[in-house]
């Protein structure tokens, strides 16, 4: 496979503060949307949680917004992808391995930002990137290094 990842996070602390501000305004409901990038301005798309439970999961019901993000990666674009966790960690769950995972490598060829919260703060951030020879996402970048490079500290109130 051939890599269109974003590159590390210290190149994009725009990206990063926008994502971990989008996080805080929705808790305790779930946030989600992507990055593309590095490039300035930051493109940051936010995208709306359709879920029905938005504090324990999320759902893009935008079907433009979606072929969006699945022409940019088809494309080969850096895009990186995320959503928050209230009340959870900075991992992976089951179900994000179910919808981000195919027998056949990576349901899009993308990198993952996962953040855990609390109920009012987000207090950790990874970031999950597609390993071939694992066959499976695994963590590529944790806080502090993450929250570092936004200039802002963990459990950050903003
Ligand atoms: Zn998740």
């Amino acid at each position: 496979m051939t890599g269109h990842w974003l590159g590390e996070p210290a190149q994009w602390p725009q990206h990063l503060s926008l994502v971990l501000q989008h996080a805080l305004d929705h808790l305790p409901r779930e946030a989600c949307g992507y990055v593309v990038g590095p490039s300035l301005p930051p493109l940051f798309v936010p995208l709306r949680n359709s879920a029905v439970a938005p504090e324990r999961s999320f759902a893009v019901a935008d079907v433009v917004a979606l072929r969006e993000l699945d022409r940019r990666c088809a494309a080969g674009e850096p895009v990186v992808f995320y959503h928050s966790h209230p009340q959870g960690a900075a991992s992976f769950s089951d179900q994000d391995r179910a919808r981000w995972t195919t027998d056949h490598g990576p349901t899009w060829r993308l990198d993952h930002l996962v953040m855990g919260c609390t109920a009012r703060a987000v207090t950790e951030m990874a970031l999950l990137r597609w390993a071939a020879d694992q066959r499976e996402y695994v963590v590529h970048a944790r806080l502090p290094s993450l929250l570092a490079s936004t200039g802002l500290a963990p459990g950050a109130h903003l």
